[in-house]
């Protein structure tokens, strides 16, 4: 496959890319990048827990609240005090819950949730771009191994390589998934690119990391949580795609 040109006038390069570098690979998140969100999912959850216990919050609501309370969790279960995903669902709902009066066993619950991490609907474009993309992927997602593993099974999508969470024990923002991506492929970090939809694990991740970011940001949204400023921002993964065929040199094809 043909990489960039030595064709290409360096002033050009310089102006499709802030270091004038070609791309070795491109990192990507999985779950609300290559695939739908879990809101749908964890308010199929919470009506539920809403069914089962007669609590009085609507699954909107409880959704939001539990949501809160996961992802504050998230980012103190690293290193010595890492615990799984499904791990850090089931107690956070138990708390949740028990805050709302309630005492449950929160598993059954969690399992639900594994039904969306092990086969969660992909963003309508993904066949295409993985069908064109012209780079090899490697995927770097918060997520428990073997649920990213059903995933990608279920869907057929085979990439260079996956790190999750749970491999390394610390979730995005952490630096040490993508320092574990980039160990595995041996890109160079010059000539990486890791793109996802969420400004705070993704580009605020790959920025600790030291390494340039697209964010995916699909509903258009004006905020996320985190404040990060990302290199490039993306519709969709076609317009990631466009990017990456522009920095290659490759001719869009005619349709
Ligand atoms: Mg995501």
């Amino acid at each position: 496959m043909a990489r960039a040109s030595s064709f290409v006038p360096d002033a050009l390069w310089d102006a499709l890319s802030p270091v004038g570098a070609v791309l070795d690979g491109v990192l990507l998140d999985m779950y609300g990048t290559l695939t739908a969100g879990d809101r749908a999912a964890v308010e199929e959850v919470c009506r539920l827990v809403i069914a089962d216990t007669g609590v009085r919050i609507s699954a909107r609501q409880l959704s939001v609240v539990w949501g809160e309370r996961f992802f504050a969790e998230l980012d103190h279960c690293n290193d010595e005090h890492f615990q799984t995903l499904f791990e850090i669902e089931a107690r956070t709902l138990r708390y949740t819950m028990a805050e709302l009066g309630i005492d449950i066993d929160p598993h059954p619950y969690a399992w639900l949730l594994t039904d969306y991490w092990r086969n969660p609907p992909l963003q309508p474009e993904v066949p295409a771009f993985l069908a064109e993309f012209p780079l090899p992927i490697c995927i770097v997602s918060n997520a428990d191994r073997d649920d990213l593993a059903c995933a990608l099974k279920r869907h057929g999508i085979r990439v260079a390589g996956a790190v999750t969470s749970e491999e390394v024990r610390a979730y995005k923002p952490s630096p040490k998934l993508f320092l574990e991506a980039l160990r595995r492929t041996g890109w160079n970090p010059q000539r990486v690119l890791h793109v996802g939809d969420s400004l705070h694990s993704d580009v605020g991740g790959a920025r600790a990391a030291g390494l340039r970011s697209g964010w995916v940001n699909r509903a258009h949204r004006i905020h996320d949580i985190g404040a990060d400023q990302p290199d490039y921002e993306f519709g969709d993964l076609m317009e990631l795609l466009v990017l990456v065929r522009r920095l290659l040199g490759v001719t869009e094809r005619p349709r």
